[in-house]
């Protein structure tokens, strides 16, 4: 039985990575907040997997990660996916000092603290995936925080990357470009939602790095819309 650990799996391209990974040998340890929104994603991957434990913690905080190791407890899991992330979108003269730490605690320091606790315990040929952005490699205006937090979560992954790769276990790097989320529901302004990628095409990429024979790392992978980014 396989155990993988999916955060931010209760909307959006964690729920999607959720339905693509769900399988027969499948344990899907689903974290979210939002408890209604992570039992419908329970109810579309449970028919086709082994079973799913259902995590409820806010990352912003310290104690919400701790709380979710804890519940994890001591078994082993076979990949970690860091995907919950919040996108704070406004001139950096009107961030508060209460957004970017919100940025940085669920963005940076949760999947530093999840990846420093379940990484050694992963085993040969096992992954971790970090879902960053675009945003992870060029600056835009008005996305000075999420991309002050993809930058560093960047610098973070690629450099446990040379840590992890003697013990054989692989970091994915996702870096998609806009995707159709509700992320876009609260960011203000007019957004071409028809012309984002889909959050399934993000999982289909997810899986197919995942698919590739265990020594072989496909590490870096950038999605783009052909319809024309933002
Ligand atoms: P989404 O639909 O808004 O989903 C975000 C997920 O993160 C939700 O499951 C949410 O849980 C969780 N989350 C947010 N704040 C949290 C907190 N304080 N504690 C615990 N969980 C929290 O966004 P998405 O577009 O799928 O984003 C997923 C990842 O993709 C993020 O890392 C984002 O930066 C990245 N990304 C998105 C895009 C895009 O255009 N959509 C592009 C590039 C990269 P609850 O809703 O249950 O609170």
């Amino acid at each position: 039985m396989r155990r993988y650990l999916i955060t931010g799996a209760s909307r959006g391209i964690g729920r999607a990575i959720a339905e693509k990974l769900a399988g027969e040998d499948t344990v899907l340890l689903l974290h979210g907040r939002d408890t209604v929104a992570l039992a419908q994603t329970r109810k579309a991957v449970e028919p086709r997997c082994a079973r799913v434990i259902l995590l409820a913690h806010d990352l912003a905080k310290h104690s919400g990660v701790s709380d979710l190791i804890a519940e994890v407890g001591n078994e082993p899991i076979d990949l970690l996916v860091n995907n919950a992330g919040v996108a704070v979108v406004k001139p950096f003269t009107e961030i508060t000092t209460i957004e970017w730490e919100q940025t940085v605690g669920v963005n940076i320091t949760a999947p530093f603290l999840l990846t420093q606790r379940f990484a050694p315990r992963l085993p040969p040929g096992s992954s971790i995936v970090n879902i960053l952005s675009v945003a992870a490699k060029s600056g835009f205006a008005n996305w000075s925080a999420y991309c002050m937090s993809k930058f560093a979560l960047e610098g973070f992954s690629q450099s446990i990357r040379e840590e992890l790769r003697d013990r054989k276990i692989r970091v994915i790097n996702i870096y998609p470009a806009a995707t159709d989320t509700e992320i876009w529901d609260s960011i203000q302004g007019k957004w071409p939602r028809q012309k984002m990628i889909s959050p399934k095409d993000i999982a289909s990429a997810v899986a197919y790095a995942l698919s590739r024979p265990a020594d072989v790392a496909l590490e870096n992978i950038t999605l783009s819309s052909l319809a024309g980014n933002l």
